[in-house]
């Protein structure tokens, strides 16, 4: 037994930050990497990992201390002489599918991810906890790729903020008012981005604590086994493409500061009074959201014949009668022909041949993929004619040492799938056995008011495909829970197979939408039937229970509505 002082290692950013949880006490025995005490800055926090097995002597910080790199922790009884660096992390277990770290890499594998996104990041961590040595090439100086800096998370934060004023407006019919939300801007968009740089700041913390090299700097290909970033050859074994993707423009509108895309919509520097809106899909239909909410008379517009398409039309129905109400106008099966730049606005004409004049315009078409801005050929990797990478279901593209993960290679471009995908390329090439991605389904979710949320087979699919299904459908206006947060025009729609009542698929409209989601994909992981979901028993009274109460639908046990004629 070796007696060894455990320091704060190096953590990155961190300086001067206290101790705020004890994970260990005198006498507890530690493996290698178990949590000893947690850490927490302004933007993350983290635990302090012991650096070998023994046994925990004196601890020599209290909750409240405040420590820096190499601050004495505690005493550690080593069991034998103290781990060198390289045998620090445990083996794998050995059979273990999913093995949470490995031994570092003793062949020095070097895995290069370009794009520090959802999926490039989450690559690079599973990469690294797998030990294999990881660079993570990032164009921009901020960590998070569009969903934490641009995307998801900022525009959740706006929609948290627009879901506030809209309670507060819906009081008014049941007898509480308040007075009309005076808006902070600047103080809205800088609390938007705490919310970001809180993220995008603990990822860099946990990029250094798992010696992940970040190199800031635009990424391309000058062969099969390198990438040059600002001038400098960077030599992998093994590449992840992570590179996300940009919003599509459209080609005839233009170039005017008052035409924005996403990324321009959620760092307004006002609040427009006339906003069109192009594209009612997810991203559209959210921002429209926001706007409407700060005060802006919004106009949205979508070629096609339904909002968010995509989605079955019985679920987005309740969507588009609220916002119908609420917004100046929703035009579908239109499209825009000209945009003309003039002093007072932006004179907008539709093929329906009316004409209008904005403040401002949103456009919301879709997102192109980044496949042909890495220079992907000098590698021989294939990128369609999209701009898509092409890729089998461990994630390689046509050349075997080089995957591609995210938005990149199709599919919903959605940060879950990104970062399952990542998963996924990091243990083929750590190879962990059985590496694949075999998730059955990706829910996709349009954080609207209300939300809009399915998983598994749509309704509209399986009609198209000639697949054989039943659906229950609970209406929430039999939900108590529903009726007392005044919300009671959602639905929640389960799809069974007749064969054995097995759940394929589910969607969902109504508030929370989004979160209920989740249910109904374990249960489709999981296998189980309607009376699976009907038997297991839900918190009353709750949102959730809808899903319970359509299984009980399709099972016919249900009591809070008659049951189908089916099963009387
Ligand atoms: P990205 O996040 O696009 O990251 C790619 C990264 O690669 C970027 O940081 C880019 O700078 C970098 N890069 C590109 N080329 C190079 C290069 N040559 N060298 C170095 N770096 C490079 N998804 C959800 O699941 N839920 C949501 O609620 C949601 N909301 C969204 C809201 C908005 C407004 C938008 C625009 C998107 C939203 N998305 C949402 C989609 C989500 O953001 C994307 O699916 C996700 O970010 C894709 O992750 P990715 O890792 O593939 O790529």
């Amino acid at each position: 037994m070796t007696l060894t002082e455990v320091r704060v290692p190096d953590i990155g950013d961190f300086a001067d930050v206290p101790v705020i949880e004890l994970l260990v006490g005198p006498g507890d025995t530690v493996a290698p990497e178990d949590p000893l005490l947690t850490l927490e800055s302004d933007k993350a926090t983290m635990d302090v990992p012991s650096p070998a097995q023994g046994t925990v002597g004196e601890l020599k910080v209290a909750v409240g201390d405040r420590v820096s790199q190499g601050s004495l922790l505690l005493m550690l009884d080593v069991a034998d002489a103290p781990a060198t660096a390289a045998e620090e992390a445990p083996a794998p277990p050995a059979a273990a599918p999913r093995p949470a770290a490995a031994a570092p890499d003793q062949g020095g594998s070097h895995v290069v991810v370009i794009g520090s996104g959802p999926g490039g990041y989450t690559a690079a961590f599973r990469a690294a906890d797998l030990g294999l040595r990881v660079t993570l090439v990032e164009r921009y100086d901020t960590l998070g790729g569009v969903c934490l800096n641009v995307g998801c998370i900022p525009s959740k934060a706006l929609l948290h903020a627009a879901r506030v004023i809209a309670e507060t407006e819906e009081m008014a019919a049941h007898g509480i008012t308040f007075a009309k939300p005076q808006i902070d801007l600047d103080r809205l968009l800088a609390w938007k981005q705490e919310v970001v740089g809180r993220l995008t700041g603990g990822l860099a913390a946990l990029a250094k604590q798992r010696r992940v090299e970040v190199v800031t700097g635009v990424a391309k290909f000058t062969g099969p086994r390198a990438v040059s970033v600002a001038g400098t050859e960077i030599a992998f074994d093994s590449c992840i493409i992570a590179a996300g993707s940009s919003p599509v423009r459209l080609p005839f509108l233009p170039d005017d500061p008052r035409i924005i895309d996403s990324t321009g919509a959620l760092s307004p520097a006002d609040i427009p009074g006339r906003l069109l809106v192009i594209g009612g899909g997810i991203i559209g239909l959210e921002m429209a959201t926001v706007y409407h909410a700060l005060g802006a008379q919004v106009t949205v517009v979508e070629m096609l014949d339904q909002l968010i398409p995509g989605a079955d039309a019985d679920l987005v129905r309740p969507l588009h009668e609220r916002v119908k109400r609420r917004y100046q106008a929703v035009m579908l099966g239109t499209r825009v022909t000209s945009v003309e730049a003039q002093r007072a606005g932006l004179r907008v004409s539709f093929d329906s041949g009316a004409e209008e004049t904005f403040d401002r315009i949103l456009v919301a078409v879709g997102r192109t993929p980044n496949g042909g801005t890495l220079d992907a050929h000098l590698a021989g990797v294939t990128v369609d004619q999209h701009g898509y990478i092409p890729v089998d279901r461990q994630q390689r593209t046509n050349v075997g040492h080089i995957h591609a993960i995210g938005d990149i290679v199709g599919g919903p471009m959605l940060a879950h799938k990104a970062t399952h995908e990542a998963k996924t390329a990091a243990e083929v090439i750590a190879g962990v056995p059985g590496a694949g991605f075999d998730a059955l389904t990706v829910p996709s979710v349009a954080y609207t008011d209300p939300e809009v949320a399915w998983m598994g087979l749509t309704e509209t699919d399986a009609k198209a495909h000639g697949i054989s299904f039943e659906k229950a459908t609970f209406p929430w206006a039999a939900s108590g829970r529903a009726l007392g947060l005044g919300r009671p025009e959602g639905m929640t729609k389960l799809i069974f197979d007749p064969a054995d009542n097995r759940l394929l698929g589910a969607g969902i409209v109504g508030v929370g939408a989004g979160d209920l989601i989740s249910e109904a994909v374990l249960a489709l992981e999981a296998g189980l039937t309607a009376q699976d979901m009907a038997l297991t028993i839900h918190p009353h009274p709750t949102l959730s229970e809808t899903l319970a109460f359509a299984a009980e639908l399709q099972d016919g046990s249900i009591t809070d509505l008659l049951p189908p004629r089916k099963h009387r």
